[in-house]
């Protein structure tokens, strides 16, 4: 078999030959060793938000990509009655306020720069200016740009003013490590095929139960309502429909690969360094990144396009797709950025192997970039 190009990408990820092979099964949805298969993982995701049922949390597994679970929560969490405020400083916040439009969801947007770090003491002010905000939703990692945002101040601020807090870990959950209960998430939103390496199919969310149990009869959606799906995940271990098999075999497997490699930790490690021999790297070919220093975070980095007449992104996507390196598009509103992941099965060996083709790449573009201090 031809070996797979690298993804380089916010997901789907590279995985190992281990996670695809688990694949290798057809197992009944009733099937015991499936039930038991849900139950693991189930309590294996609990495990890496650093909490557990008897501490009053619960791991929702729900069918889709990440969207719907995020979907799922908007759309099952907020009462009629309620009011949503959406921190937003990139396309996955954005992407937030679209599901409440569709919902018909009141909600309230405070912007920020796409590198900008939101200011807690604005998040303070909109709250105390509106008494009628119920629920705040923020995203961990903006994968727009790779930005961290501040989940733990702002859940001290959700907690103090009474207020539901919703979070989307989607890039991030496994690979920064995060304790559900002290960051007082309510509930919190990942998926199958990022930081944890498992192949696409579902999303999952960890939820505080005293949270979860408000949610009875209020979703808008017969498919996505999260406390149907908890109903049923706890009644008899299954899903209410078609559940994804296949890629719940590999994410158990994936569970066990991030335990082997040191949990959350081990896998921060690789990341970090996946992530500083990309950027010494590409510094030294001559790219900028987008985000100041104290801003970056390790799971995906947005570099600006170089400024050379022979710069062109789809030739230098296809160029590098030919050598079997898979990047991605930036997502800007004004800059002209592409980014490159750093998370997934890679390691630095497979980054110096991408700066290898990116140089070639360069030289066959015709671009010859000035490195600050050197020509
Ligand atoms: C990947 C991602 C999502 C979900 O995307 P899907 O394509 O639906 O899996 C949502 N939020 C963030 C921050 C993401 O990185």
């Amino acid at each position: 078999m031809k070996k797979d190009k690298l993804l380089f990408t916010p997901g789907p990820l590279t995985t190992s030959a281990t996670v695809k092979e688990a694949m290798l099964r057809d197992l009944g949805s009733r099937d015991f060793e499936f039930i038991q298969t849900v139950q693991f993982v189930r309590e294996k995701l609990l495990a890496v938000g650093e909490v557990s049922k008897s501490e009053g949390y619960e791991a929702v597994i729900m069918q889709g990509s990440g969207t719907f679970g995020i979907e799922s929560v908007i759309s099952s969490v907020i009462p009629a009655s309620g009011h949503l405020l959406i921190v937003v400083n990139g396309v996955y916040g954005e992407r937030i306020s679209t599901m409440a439009k569709v919902h018909g969801i009141q909600q309230t947007k405070l912007m920020f720069d796409e590198n900008e770090v939101p200011d807690v003491s604005k998040i303070e002010a909109a709250i105390d200016a509106d008494k009628s905000i119920t629920h705040l939703a923020v995203i961990h990692c903006e994968t727009t740009t790779g930005i961290i945002n501040p989940i733990e101040a702002i859940g001290d601020l959700c907690s103090a003013k009474g207020i539901c807090y919703i979070v989307d870990a989607m890039s991030s959950f496994g690979a920064v490590p995060l304790n559900v209960k002290k960051t007082k998430i309510d509930f919190l939103i990942s998926s199958s095929n990022k930081c944890i390496e498992g192949v696409p199919g579902f999303s999952f969310i960890i939820a505080r139960k005293e949270s979860l149990l408000t949610c009875e009869g209020q979703a808008r959606s017969l498919s996505l309502d999260l406390f149907a799906q908890w109903k049923g995940l706890e009644a008899d271990g299954q899903f209410r429909f078609t559940p994804p098999t296949h890629s719940l075999l590999a994410f158990a497997q994936a569970l066990r690969e991030l335990e082997e490699e040191g949990s959350v930790i081990g896998r921060a490690q690789r990341y970090k360094s996946n992530f500083e021999t990309l950027l010494r790297g590409m510094k030294a070919l001559g790219f900028k990144e987008y985000l100041e220093e104290e801003k970056r975070g390790y799971i995906i980095t947005c570099f600006h396009y170089p400024e050379h007449p022979n710069f062109d992104f789809k030739k230098f996507y296809e160029f590098l797709n030919e050598k079997g390196f898979v990047i991605y598009p930036g997502k800007l509103s004004r800059v002209n950025c592409f980014r490159i992941g750093n998370i997934g099965r890679i390691t630095t060996t497979d980054v110096q192997q991408l700066l290898e083709a990116i140089r070639v790449t360069l030289a066959e573009m015709g671009i010859l970039l000035v490195v600050e201090g050197r020509v």
